[in-house]
């Protein structure tokens, strides 16, 4: 566990058991002993052939822990509760969850349910996403906000509108001021009063990777002077009372408690001079960037950690809107906030295979001897010379040299293989050569490419995209030393499709050796190797894409039970097939897999089995996952049929 820092990034949600095993502690620091979920006892499940009456789950696999989310949620309302109390504030908590974290159905239910009992809303960032907002609301939940954000157009504010018809507490925060005007003629037009909200410009900066939202040159927001153009224009049709919310967002990853500070205070004093220009206010939302230390340093010098939980957080926050308030005598506001990142990121893993592994290959003095022989015929007096000196350089024990000379014969014997003086199997020689020179003097890489069944474009996007790197640790064989150290390849055919950089600032992961030696895992019902990303629940599925037609994993949901397993399986959903990812590109799979029968018929398969047997192959290439149908896979996938 501590080779892979699980204690400082996991806590206290996950751990290493004493069989080795990942554990996951569902209910954080209040789970019982008996409560603790074996990840790997998840996987040995679902890989049963007969798991969910036939149905067959394929790697890579999302599993959801929906009792982390609720702990996340009540642990953040809890955080603030405390600090309300303690510092005697004269309102209250009241969150929203920004949906463009994880729009998965099930999440968004699992928050709405979980946060009711605290008035947990949602926040919307563009239509679609206020169309579910509004239909996970309107169910009942009367006083959670739901915030708008995004840019907007009429039906976007119509629809905002009609959901505050529906009853749902909903804001339109105007985020250009363009749009206030549209708000002002829909609402009347609706005959609605709308509660509405300006997103602020803070002069405040948070420097790191997500803050290139923030300060006044950021993307969103309004200037002081727009602000205050908002504020007359209400004033001049008589809905200043309207203008109820102040939003602002830092940007996400805020690093530290400090910057936190200086953004919220100086919202705050808007917050204060909008309420003596005889704004209704009455929220201040501070927007997202309660961060995520994804890597357990607890530093804020780094786009992947922060010096702060949850407690501090909501304490610093609390304390600037107070000090503002009640240096200006103004009624402490409903505080709202945006945490996406922070209440969905540790509710899932991201569980998927290696299949492979290749070392760069061990030559030995047997390999290349014979080798060597025909080439020292073939090469050029300079390359002859090289290898002299190479030998000279050998027995004084010069290893600097050595490798000098290595390398030059090297290039010279490329030379004249691309001249054609030189064979295939020479030049292999030289390349066995070169590696045991390295190899002695201590400089070879030595690292091994783990070769794993998942597409990183569209399950870890942000690493290709934005360098952000996620805690990545094998679920099993944690009692079990690592041997080895290597990076991870994935599927796609693209050269990016690799993850060469860890947690830590390693550049490779300790791996233990796949069972059944170098080369090939032995699946078969959860024999394989597995690896699990961790903290990738918020952004990761929505960003990715379908990159070489790797679609999503297969998703399940996973609750803590009495039961005898301690677990129970809530919910299974393959991924996408083959033929749901074509669908996506527009291509008609149904027309496909017809055509392609109908040219084997003519092609001669007129045996009717024959036919039969090639209908059936090619209707489970259509069905089936795009992913590597490993051993462990592969009873589960043929199953569909
Ligand atoms: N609110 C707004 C307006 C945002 O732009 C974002 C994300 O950048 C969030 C909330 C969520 O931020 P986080 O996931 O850092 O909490």
């Amino acid at each position: 566990a501590s080779l892979y820092k699980i204690d400082s990034w996991g806590a206290p949600y996950f751990s290493v058991n004493s069989s080795g095993n990942i554990s996951v502690s569902p209910h954080g620091a209040e789970t019982l002993p008996h409560q603790e979920i074996d990840l790997m006892k998840v996987v040995k499940k679902v890989s049963e052939p007969k798991f969910s009456g036939g149905l067959g789950l394929q790697f890579p696999l999302i599993v959801r822990f929906p009792d982390v989310l609720k702990n996340r949620l009540e642990s953040l309302q809890s955080a603030f509760d405390s600090a309300i109390l303690s510092q005697g504030y004269g309102s209250h908590y009241q969150g929203v969850y920004p949906v463009k974290c994880n729009q998965d159905r099930f999440v968004v239910e699992d928050i709405v349910e979980f946060g009711s009992p605290f008035r947990f809303g949602l926040e919307a960032g563009s239509k679609p996403e206020l169309l579910l907002a509004m239909s996970c609301l309107c169910k009942g939940n009367p006083e959670a906000f739901l915030v708008c954000n995004g840019y907007k157009d009429a039906e976007y504010i119509s629809l905002a509108l009609i959901a505050r018809k529906l009853h749902v507490d909903t804001v339109i925060v105007i985020e250009q001021e363009e749009e206030l005007d549209l708000v002002i003629d829909i609402s009347r037009k609706l005959g609605v009063r709308p509660m509405i909200g300006v997103r602020a410009k803070l002069r405040t900066k948070h420097s790191g990777h997500f803050g290139s939202t923030s300060g006044e040159k950021g993307k969103f927001g309004l200037t002081t002077m727009q602000i205050l153009r908002v504020v007359r224009n209400l004033e001049q049709v008589g809905m200043l009372d309207c203008l109820q919310l102040l939003h602002f967002h830092i940007g996400s990853q805020i690093p530290s408690t400090s910057l936190l500070a200086d953004g919220v205070g100086e919202a705050a004093q808007i917050y204060c001079e909008l309420v003596r220009l005889g704004a209704g206010l009455k929220v201040i939302d501070i927007g997202g960037g309660l961060g995520i230390d994804y890597d357990g340093s607890q530093s804020s010098d780094s786009d992947i950690s922060v010096g702060y939980g949850l407690k501090e957080y909501a304490k610093t926050v609390v304390q600037a809107v107070r000090y503002a308030c009640d240096r200006k005598f103004v009624k402490h506001p409903i505080i709202c906030s945006e945490s996406g990142r922070a209440i969905v990121s540790h509710h899932s893993v991201l569980i998927f295979e290696a299949v492979s592994s290749s070392a760069t290959s061990r030559p030995t003095m047997r390999s290349f001897g014979p080798g060597l022989q025909g080439l020292l015929e073939e090469l050029t007096d300079d390359a002859r010379v090289d290898y002299g000196n190479l030998t000279a350089a050998a027995i004084r024990g010069e290893y600097e040299t050595c490798l000098l000379y290595a390398d030059q014969l090297k290039q010279r014997c490329i030379q004249q293989f691309k001249e054609g003086s030189v064979s295939l199997e020479h030049l292999a020689a030289i390349d066995d050569l070169c590696e045991i020179v390295s190899r002695v003097i201590g400089v070879s890489e030595s690292v091994r490419t783990y070769h794993v069944n998942l597409s990183l474009f569209t399950s870890i996007p942000d690493f290709w995209a934005i360098g952000q790197l996620f805690p990545i640790v094998p679920i099993h064989r944690l009692d079990q030393r690592p041997g080895v150290r290597g990076i991870l390849s994935d599927l796609t055919c693209d050269s990016d499709g690799k993850v060469d950089k860890f947690i830590g600032g390693q550049s490779s992961l300790p791996l233990h050796e796949l069972e059944g030696g170098e080369g090939k895992a032995h699946g078969g019902g959860g024999g394989g190797y597995y690896l699990g990303m961790f903290l990738g629940g918020a952004y990761q599925e929505a960003l990715g894409g379908l990159h070489n037609l790797f679609g999503g994993p297969s998703v399940i949901r996973v609750s803590q039970s009495d039961g005898p397993h301690g677990f129970a399986v809530t919910r299974a959903v393959p991924g996408p097939s083959c033929g749901d990812v074509l669908r996506a590109m527009q291509h008609e799979p149904e027309l496909m897999f017809e055509a392609l029968k109908h040219r084997a018929e003519e092609c001669g398969h007129v045996n009717e089995i024959a036919r039969a047997e090639l209908a059936s192959g090619l209707a489970r290439s259509f069905h089936n996952m795009p992913y590597l149908t490993t051993a462990a896979s592969c009873a589960t996938a043929n199953n569909n049929f």
